[in-house]
C-alpha cells in the first residue's frame, strides 16, 4: 500500500524492489491524489485507464522491469508536448481537441526507460506567461495557497509535483517556465543547455530559446530524468552530439568559484527576505571553503526587452501555422479564405498570444527589423559573451529565481510589463543558452517557498547537478 506521497524516485524504486507496493498501487495512489486535488486544475486530462494498464503490465514482470532506469516514475507532461494518440492543446482554444500524430523524442525516451505518463498538465497558452493565467482552460491554483498562482508557464506541472499528484513532470522553458513555477511551488526545476534535449514534438514558442526539462521533488530525480531524455536526436538538428555525462561521475565536495550578480541582488524589486537568504547562503558557502564573489553585470535593463523582442518575433513566425486550415479551431462564422484566417485566429488565440504575435510581426516588419529584431540579436550576443566571460572565471552563477514568492491570482494580469518582470532572473539562461536549475532553498515569513537559481557553463549539467545536490542537502528551505 502507498500511504503517502513518495519522497523521490529512488524511494519508489526501492519500495517496488522490496514488494512494499506494486506499480499499479502507486499509480492508483497518484490518481486518488489527483481526484482529491481536482480544484487545483493542474491536469487538463488524466490518462487513468492507460496508466493503470501500463502499470499492471509492468507489475507482471516487475523485477526485470526495474532494470530500466526509470521504472517507477509516474510522470505528468506539460500540454505542449506531443504524445501520440493523445490530445495536445498548448492550453489554447485553437488546438482544442487536436491529437498528437507522433510522440516527442524526450517523452518517448522516458517511456522506453520505464516511465508511465499519467496525464497532461495545464500551462499558459503556448507557454506564454508566468502565472498560468493565460491558459484557455482556467487558472491553476498554487497548492500551497490556493489564492495564489503556481507560476508559469509550466504551472500545472509544478503544481502537480508540489501537490504530490505524480512523481515528476515535464515542462518547457523559454524564459523561465520551468524554473519560475518551481520556485513558486517549492520544487526543483532544471532547464538544460540549449541543444541538450530534443525539441522534436514540443510545440514551438521561440525555437532558439525553448528547452524541455524536468520538474521534481529532488535534484536527483531531475538528474535521472534529464540524463535519459537528453542527447542527440536526428529529428532536431539543434541537438548536440556531445555525450551526456552523468552527474554521478562529477566530483563531490569540490570547492567552487561562484559568482553572484551584484545588480540582481541589489535590485529594488527583489523581496528583501530573498536577498537576505541569498546572502546567508553566500556566507555559509564561503565558510565551507567556496569562493563566492559579486560580479558586475551592467546589462540588467536589457534582459527583458531583448527577450521579448526576440521571442515575440520567433513566436509570430511559429504561430503562423495556426490558420484555421491546417489544424485545430476554425471559426464557424468564416465565409471565405481571408475571414477563415482572421476569425479563426481572433477567436482561437487568447489576448496574450495575440499581443505577442502583433509585437513579433511589428519587430520583424520592414522598416523596424533593423531597429528591433536585428538590434535584439546583437544585444543577445553581447549578453551571451558576458555570461561566458563570467563563467570562464567562475564555475557557477548564483541568483534568486524569482523576485518574490507566489503572487495573488489576478494581481499582475492588468499590467503585462509587471508580469514580464517576473522573468528578470530567468531569461538570461535562455538568452545565453546556459543550463540553469531552480532549487527550493528558501522559505519566506509569509509561509511560501522561493527558489535560488544556479547557472553553469554550457553542457556542464553534471557538475551543476552534483553541486545542486550539495546545496539541497545544506540549505533546503
Ligand atoms: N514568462 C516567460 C514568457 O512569458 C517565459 C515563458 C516560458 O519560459 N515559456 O515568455
Amino acid at each position: 500500500m502507498v500511504t503517502e506521497t513518495p519522497s523521490s524516485l529512488k524511494a519508489i524504486r526501492s519500495a517496488l524492489a522490496q514488494n512494499n507496493y506494486t506499480l499499479k498501487q502507486l499509480v492508483a495512489f497518484y490518481l486518488g491524489r489527483i481526484d482529491k486535488n481536482a480544484h487545483l486544475n493542474a491536469f487538463l486530462e488524466v490518462f487513468a485507464d492507460e496508466a493503470l494498464a501500463n502499470a499492471e503490465a509492468a507489475d507482471s514482470n516487475l523485477q526485470a522491469e526495474l532494470q530500466k532506469p526509470l521504472t517507477g516514475l509516474v510522470l505528468a507532461i506539460k500540454d505542449n508536448l506531443c504524445f501520440k494518440g493523445h490530445k495536445v492543446s498548448a492550453s489554447s482554444k485553437i488546438l482544442e481537441n487536436f491529437e498528437s500524430l507522433y510522440t516527442a523524442t524526450a517523452v518517448q525516451r522516458l517511456i522506453d526507460a520505464g516511465a508511465i505518463i499519467i496525464g497532461r498538465t495545464s500551462c499558459d497558452e503556448f507557454a506564454m506567461g508566468s502565472s498560468n493565467e493565460t491558459s484557455a482552460f482556467g487558472n491553476v491554483l498554487n497548492p500551497l495557497d490556493s489564492a495564489r498562482v503556481p507560476g508559469g508557464s509550466s504551472g500545472g506541472s509544478a503544481a502537480a509535483v508540489a501537490a504530490g499528484l505524480c512523481t515528476a513532470a515535464l515542462g518547457t522553458d523559454t524564459g523561465g517556465s520551468i524554473r519560475q513555477p518551481s520556485s513558486l511551488c517549492g520544487v526543483v526545476g532544471l532547464k538544460p543547455t540549449y541543444g541538450r534535449v530534443s525539441r522534436y514534438g514540443a510545440i514551438a514558442y521561440a525555437s532558439s530559446f525553448d528547452q524541455i526539462g524536468p520538474i521534481a521533488l529532488t535534484v536527483d530525480d531531475t538528474a535521472l530524468i534529464y540524463e535519459v531524455m537528453g542527447g542527440k536526436d536526428d529529428m532536431d538538428a539543434t541537438t548536440s552530439t556531445k555525450p551526456i555525462v552523468s552527474y554521478s561521475t562529477a566530483e563531490t565536495g569540490k570547492k567552487y568559484k561562484i559568482a553572484y550578480i551584484k545588480e540582481t541582488v541589489e535590485s529594488e524589486g527583489l523581496d528583501p527576505e530573498i536577498r537576505e537568504r541569498l546572502y546567508a547562503i553566500r556566507d555559509a558557502l564561503v565558510a565551507q571553503g567556496h569562493t563566492v564573489e559579486a560580479v558586475d553585470f551592467p546589462y540588467l535593463d536589457y534582459l527583458i526587452p531583448t527577450y521579448y523582442i526576440l521571442t515575440t518575433a520567433e513566436a509570430s513566425s511559429n504561430l503562423a501555422r495556426y490558420d484555421g486550415i491546417h489544424y485545430g479551431y476554425r471559426s464557424t462564422k468564416a465565409t471565405d479564405l481571408e475571414s477563415t484566417y482572421k476569425l479563426s485566429r481572433s477567436e482561437g488565440f487568447g489576448k496574450e498570444v495575440q499581443r505577442r504575435i502583433m509585437l513579433g510581426t511589428f519587430v520583424l516588419s520592414a522598416g523596424y527589423y533593423d531597429a528591433y529584431y536585428s538590434k535584439g540579436q546583437k544585444v543577445r550576443r553581447i549578453l551571451r559573451d558576458k555570461c561566458n566571460e563570467i563563467l570562464s572565471s567562475y564555475d557557477f552563477m548564483l541568483t534568486p529565481t524569482t523576485p518574490s514568492t507566489a503572487f495573488k491570482i489576478g494581481e499582475n494580469t492588468s499590467d503585462p510589463i509587471k508580469m514580464y518582470l517576473e522573468d528578470i532572473y530567468t531569461v538570461l539562461a535562455n538568452l545565453a543558452g546556459l543550463p540553469a536549475i531552480s532549487l527550493p532553498l528558501g522559505k519566506h515569513s509569509n509561509g511560501l517557498p522561493f527558489g535560488m537559481q544556479l547557472t553553469a557553463r554550457n553542457f556542464d549539467e553534471a557538475r551543476l547537478l552534483q553541486f545542486s545536490i550539495e546545496l539541497e542537502q545544506n540549505f533546503k528551505g
